[in-house]
């Protein structure tokens, strides 16, 4: 045995046998030599900009191709084939959606800051799982810092609130949804609904245009859809606030007891943002638990611009907040804060005593098990935390800022088309369109966007979504590349007529074709 203190291990010489089994998948020279293939791929992956959006591989193909590059050795541990690993990763690169390109407009998640990547791979070697101290210090504490420094936004008193990490940002509207029905209704948890028959029955109201996690929350809980109160939107496709009383009202006679109400900080479908000042006064007037779903906009806090998108988040009872949305870091990060400390231990009240100690102590207390549906979770606060610690918040703010008046500028550059309508103002980096020419007939403008958008796709140059906007179908951009200009989004228009002219001479060949039949 050597003796113990720091030393630095020889790597030139082969270590001294350690005993047990070798297992040449464990040697540390394989590990600088395929973390360096993978680097310099990832590195030409990185430096390639050209416009890209995606290119779909049948299944099928995809697998057979994946099946092609496994090992046939069935009996023995196969030896370390370099070619094998850099065809793997080509393969994995080659068929996502090409994030780092000006050409990807379409989902929520983006290209991720390059360290923050470094940073994931480092917690995949330490493996440091976070929801029990022990397991994980630094990462503990990193969460704390962090729920410090982003708590600065929000405005709470430092002393009273709490902040645990889930996995992505639906399982943090589920967490906190339990701990807003396990406050109000403190009996479910050991007597499930029965401690409530004959009682009103408990229900959530939520905007008309809510993301679905927080509807199938409700079914998790136990709560039909009749429960799920849906307020109407006002043309901005904000909660409007003049239907919210007489909703509630409404509600309660229909023998319901709206525990919740789910404000959206950015909906999905086009970055609406509900007025969060005003539900918190309807929310307090009827002791509802207010939970703020700012899976896609609660990064906007980080700017001093666009904080006001959120007025009133300081009022509210529980907030969703996606870091890999807004914050630009690899899925899943998600932070999920509770105003008061205690109710974010009302979600689990449960004793399990393989992890959980009876009698806290000043490592045990860091534990956040207590908090979350997860047990073995990813230290997923780790490339949030050390990005902020390197380059600070105006790398987060400035980055935000840009998209956002990106997505305002192209806003006004579709006004100025006649072919083009817009649904609504954007109040984030979330924009919604139609395509709208004059050849095209009222009943088929629905269809026409779906048929846009799958060609534009096809075509491979961007990656755009579609979403319906008061029930008609919309073209949807999400800008999350600062790379991307206003040329680029001109570049897009170009195509779409490019390809709503061919659609438009199908038709009117289908046309011909059918009129020759009759
Ligand atoms: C993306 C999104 C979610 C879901 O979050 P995930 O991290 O994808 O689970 C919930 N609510 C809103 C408003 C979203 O935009």
């Amino acid at each position: 045995m050597t003796p113990s203190g720091p030393q630095e291990p020889e790597l030139s010489a082969p270590p001294a046998d350690p005993g047990g089994l070798t297992l040449k998948p464990f040697d540390v020279r394989l590990f600088r030599e395929s973390s360096e293939t993978t680097v310099a791929k990832l590195e030409k992956h990185l430096a390639d900009l050209s416009l890209k959006g995606l290119s779909l591989t049948e299944p099928a193909v995809l697998s057979r191709a994946a099946r092609a590059l496994m090992t046939t050795e069935r009996e023995h541990i196969a030896g370390y084939d370099e070619d094998r690993l850099a065809a793997i990763i080509d393969l994995y690169v080659r068929t996502g959606i090409q994030v780092h390109s000006p050409g990807y407009m379409g989902r929520q998640f983006s290209s991720t800051v390059p360290l923050a990547g470094v940073i994931d791979f480092v917690s995949s070697v330490v493996n440091q799982p976070s929801s029990f101290y022990e397991a994980g210090q630094l990462p503990n504490v990193v969460e704390k810092i962090m729920a410090d420094e982003l708590n600065r936004f929000i405005g709470w008193p430092a002393d009273s609130f709490a902040m645990v990490t889930t996995s992505g940002g639906s399982l943090a509207n589920l967490t906190a949804m339990l701990a807003a029905r396990n406050d109000r209704f403190p009996g479910f948890w050991s007597e499930g609904s029965a401690a409530y028959l004959g009682q009103a029955r408990p229900a959530i109201a939520v905007g008309d245009d809510v993301h679905y996690s927080v509807s199938r929350t409700a079914g998790v809980m136990g709560i039909g859809e009749a429960q799920i109160v849906r307020l109407p939107l006002n043309v901005a496709q904000q909660i409007d606030m003049d239907a919210v009383r007489p909703a509630l009202d409404a509600a309660e006679r229909r023998g319901l007891r709206v525990f919740c109400l789910v404000a959206s900080a950015g909906t999905t479908s086009v970055g609406a943002f509900d007025p969060i000042d005003r539900l918190a006064e309807v929310a307090r007037e009827r002791d509802i638990w207010l939970h703020v779903d700012g899976a896609h906009g609660a990064s906007l806090l980080v700017s001093d611009q666009l904080r006001h998108r959120l007025k009133g988040i300081e009022l509210a009872d529980s907030l969703t907040w996606d870091a890999h949305k807004m914050m630009f870091t690899p899925a899943p990060c998600t932070l999920l804060f509770y105003r008061e400390k205690d109710k974010s231990r009302r979600a689990f009240r449960q004793r399990a005593s393989y992890v959980f100690d009876e009698d806290p102590d000043v490592y045990t207390a860091m534990d956040s098990g207590g908090k979350t549906i997860e047990c073995t979770k990813r230290p997923m606060i780790m490339p949030l935390w050390v990005v902020w610690a390197m380059y600070g918040r105006a790398l987060f703010a400035e980055k935000i800022e840009y998209l956002c008046r990106l997505t305002r500028d192209v806003h006004r550059v579709l006004q100025a088309e006649p072919d083009f309508e817009t649904t609504h103002y954007p109040e984030s980096n979330i924009l919604c369109f139609r395509y709208r020419p004059g050849w095209v007939r009222e009943q088929d403008v629905h269809r026409l966007q779906m048929a846009v958008r799958d060609r534009v796709k096809s075509r491979g140059t961007f990656f755009i979504s579609k979403v319906d906007v008061a029930g008609v179908a919309a073209l949807r951009v999400v800008m999350m590349n600062h790379l991307i200009t206003e040329e680029h989004f001109r570049m897009l228009l170009d195509e779409i007529r490019a390809v709503g002219e061919e659609l438009c001479g199908n038709r009117q060949s289908d046309q011909q074709r059918v009129g020759g039949r009759r």
